[in-house]
């Protein structure tokens, strides 16, 4: 078996990773990434360009502080996120991370003013939202990665993490085509394997016209976390998007902002823009209420961009297709015309973080996830959040990440774990009989989407734990042809593993809650528990035998303070 030695190993070369590679470099740690796709430059969410980075510059009035930002953010998370640690993770290293972009060179300003260009969303306070054309961003950082001296290694897909005495030593993957294994050493390893996909049945794998997110998304990254000790936290919600019906990509909170309307199957407005500024509430309550109208039977929903004008239709598709490239061919070869036609919207429930979203692996502050030697950066880590997340956790987890392998040392690797997980990865191609990994990620996706959807009730969810408990001998006995199987394989090992943690979660959290882009709804259980609930998160655990949740109060003072704040509305 090969063994690639380092100070840091880094298990996905996205944004997080990438950043991440920088900074353990820049500490003077040796650094090797890994990433399951071969070509590093455009993997990850950001591998075919983003168009938005929210972040403040501190230019002068209050919404464009550091102060200002951390509110926001507190109050998007609602309450269920560590403000202390949000506050070093994703607050502060802001202005670093905007300064590396523009060293990589990455034009976040106008080209013709050299300006900035900040928009306010639906769901921002102020303007802090800068637009530029990211299309080349992921190249940018993975070719700022190289020239610092990381190794980068693609088509390798890592299956877990090894431990000895308490502390990381490295970590197993292996080669996604030929199945051959490779061993990692280092005293420090950082997850920024990115967020948990395909969990339900309009994932990318079943919709060949999702274009908006990745195939290769499963969940491994919560698994491999999760088996190394860390907990996951806020895992119940969904985060739920509205899309070109059969079409995923993004924009339609772009359309919505220059004047679209969200109407239902009867005509009714279900959203429309904002008429107060700063409406904070409207961001919140677009997804809301499209699934309260999708739950009612209003459905399907249309987004009525008619009365927009086509200057300002103009205008947005200058800049949308900086991250959602082939929506205007979408529109055209559906024969579309936003200024004069409906486009039909599907309520999309995935699983991954939004802006200011507070799931994810529990990190401290310096993106630590419990085990000595483990960190955790980029979607995968509460309190990550989108681009801007994925940039700061990366930064903060790098350094990290190198003082921690300047202290660790040389590590030894547990040459009998080494031999069992050889054992693990090889005993599904000698196996003639069992499941493929195709019908066992469908009757997964069946399982979720059926009982941990849209809709749940404390009966359903029970049902789908039980079923998903009953899923282990499957797991256990999955049967391959090759290498790239193998890859396929432990993906839905690992879906399986995040779905029961979900599944738990969702059970514990008996009242409904709405937040920024996500939703769990109880059925039996249909408004919010502010006294129970409000500032409360799930935190999961799984010790390989099944998932156990526990609540937890991050910040019992701001809980307290949002308390009043209800009490008193
Ligand atoms: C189409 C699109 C447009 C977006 N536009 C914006 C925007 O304009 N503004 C904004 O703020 N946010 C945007 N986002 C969100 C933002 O891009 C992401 O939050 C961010 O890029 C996440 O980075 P990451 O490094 O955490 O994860 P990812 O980019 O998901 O990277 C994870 C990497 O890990 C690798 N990996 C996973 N498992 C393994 C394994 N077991 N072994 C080896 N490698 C593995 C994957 O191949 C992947 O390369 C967009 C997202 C999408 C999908």
């Amino acid at each position: 078996m090969e063994r690639i030695e380092s100070d840091v190993l880094v298990v996905g070369g996205g944004v997080a990773g990438c950043v991440a590679a920088v900074r353990a470099r820049e500490a003077g740690a040796s650094v090797v990434v890994v990433d399951k796709t071969r070509d590093l430059c455009r993997t990850g969410d950001a591998g075919h360009g983003v168009a938005f980075l929210t972040a403040y510059l501190d230019s002068g009035p209050s919404w464009d502080t550091p102060e200002a930002f951390a509110e926001w953010y507190c109050n998007s998370a609602d309450g269920l996120v560590d403000m202390e640690v949000a506050a070093e993770v994703a607050v502060a290293p802001l202005p670093a991370c905007v300064e590396l972009l523009e060293s990589c060179g990455v034009g976040l300003r106008d080209p013709q003013t050299g300006e900035h260009v900040r928009v306010q969303r639906m769901w921002t306070p102020g303007p802090i939202v800068a637009r530029f054309d990211g299309s080349d961003l992921k190249p940018r950082l993975t070719e700022r990665a190289l020239a610092a001296g990381a190794t980068t290694i693609g088509g390798v897909h890592v299956s877990s993490i090894m431990a000895a005495s308490g502390g990381v030593t490295g970590a197993v993957g292996f080669d996604i085509r030929s199945g051959e294994h490779r061993v990692f050493a280092a005293p420090a390893v950082i997850v920024a394997a990115g967020n948990a996909e395909r969990v339900m049945y309009n994932s990318p794998r079943r919709d060949p016209f999702n274009t908006y997110h990745r195939p290769y998304h499963g969940a491994t990254g919560f698994a491999l976390a999760a088996r190394a000790g860390s907990g996951a936290t806020s895992l119940e919600f969904l985060g739920s998007f509205l899309f070109p019906r059969g079409f995923a990509t993004g924009a339609m909170g772009n359309l919505l902002e220059a004047g679209g309307r969200l109407v239902n199957a009867h005509g009714e407005t279900v959203a429309d823009r904002p008429t107060r500024p700063n409406e904070r509430e409207f961001g919140f309550g677009v997804v809301a209420q499209a699934a309260r109208e999708v739950l009612a039977g209003r459905g399907p929903l249309f987004l009525d961009c008619t009365g927009v004008g086509r200057a300002e239709l103009d205008n947005v598709m200058s800049y949308v297709t900086f991250d959602a490239p082939l929506f205007p061919e979408f529109l055209d070869q559906s024969g579309i015309d936003l200024s004069r036609d409906l486009l039909e919207m599907e309520f999309f429930t995935g699983t991954w973080s939004a802006t200011c979203s507070p799931k994810g692996v529990v990190v401290d502050r310096r993106c630590g996830a419990g085990l000595p030697g483990l960190f955790v950066a980029g979607d995968l880590a509460t309190p990550a959040y989108a681009l801007a997340g994925a940039l700061t956790t990366g930064y903060v987890a790098g350094h990290a990440a190198a003082e921690h392998a300047r202290d660790a040392g040389r590590v030894t690797l547990d040459t009998d774990a080494l031999a069992a997980e050889h054992e693990r990865l090889t005993a599904p191609l000698r196996r003639r009989n069992g499941p493929t990994w195709q019908e066992f990620e469908r009757e997964l996706q069946d399982t979720m989407t059926r009982y941990v959807g849209l809709s749940r009730s404390a009966d359903g969810l029970r049902q789908a734990l039980a079923c998903l408990i009953g899923f282990a001998d499957a797991a256990g006995n999955l049967r391959i042809a090759n290498g790239h199987e193998l890859a396929r394989a432990e993906e839905a090992i690992d879906l399986h593993f995040f779905d029961q943690m979900m599944a738990a979660a969702a059970l514990e959290r008996d009242e409904s809650r709405f937040g920024f882009l996500m939703g769990h709804y109880r059925s039996d259980c249909p408004v919010p528990d502010d006294a129970r609930w409000k500032g409360v998160a799930t935190i999961v655990h799984h010790d390989g035998t099944g998932p156990s949740v526990a609540r937890h109060v991050f910040n019992p003072t701001w809980r307290d303070e949002q308390l009043a704040a209800a009490g008193g509305a």
